[in-house]
């Protein structure tokens, strides 16, 4: 069936995210260290410990990746008590510089431009908080090529939950037979894609973890450079 549309995830999908996160919590452990004695590596200790405090208290939410909730956490254990200024401020520290230091991956940009000019729908299914991922999308350069975006923020849920990829197949107005799925993750993308009857492309660039063979056969098709879904649209 002809492709009407769509559906990318976006971190580590269209840009990747390791590089913009390290030198984001550098600049933040920077700032840090100015109020309080501390050593990288207890930083970065507490600051693993509170997200994954955070992820196991609000797993499956938006919520669980608000680095709001991290410095919050990671505060109240050095300072033993709330800090609105420092945990506002390295909330924006963080996002600053991670926005600033995000990249396109090659071939992002060509590839929506292509997908947008023949008239197929685009949008971005992401499990965040709504006000980063429009901040992202904007600073990426990609508002013009973007014609809606589902947050797990919004839907309530996380993928693999069907409401993601339903509420994205509802705005675009398509049913799942028209559509494609594109993402890096097997058990959120590819699942939840492949449980709503959408078409299924895994991105495995070299810097991914390494998959199975059996991983492979999960996906309906796995890519390594993103241009390759031009190729799909035209089969
Ligand atoms: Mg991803």
């Amino acid at each position: 069936m002809k492709k009407e549309g769509v559906l990318f995830d976006l971190d580590n999908t269209l840009y990747g995210y390791k590089l913009p996160h390290q030198k984001a919590l550098n600049v933040v452990y920077s700032f840090l260290k100015k109020e309080i004695q501390i050593s990288k590596i207890k930083f970065i200790r507490l600051y693993d410990l509170s997200k994954q405090e955070i992820k196991r208290e609000l797993s499956g939410t938006a919520s669980a990746h608000n680095r709001i909730l991290y410095f919050q956490r990671l505060i109240e254990k050095t300072h033993n008590t709330v800090h609105p200024h420092i945990i506002l401020k390295l909330y924006n520290l963080y996002w600053n510089t991670f926005l600033k230091n995000m990249k396109l991956d090659r071939g992002v940009l060509e590839t929506l431009k292509r997908i947008h000019k023949d008239k197929i729908k685009i949008a971005i299914v992401s499990d965040l908080t709504t006000n980063i991922q429009l901040k992202k999308i904007k600073k990426l350069g990609l508002t013009r090529y973007i014609d809606f975006l589902v947050t797990s923020e919004e839907a309530g849920s996380e993928k693999p939950h069907s409401i993601m990829f339903l509420l994205a197949l509802n705005k675009m107005r398509l049913k799942p037979e028209a559509t494609l799925f594109v993402g890096d993750d097997l058990s959120k993308d590819i699942a939840g894609s492949n449980a709503v009857g959408i078409e299924s492309v895994l991105i495995s660039r070299k810097k991914n973890k390494k998959l199975s063979g059996e991983d492979y056969k999960k996906a309906n098709h796995v890519i390594k450079d993103i241009k390759e879904v031009l190729k799909i649209l035209n089969e």
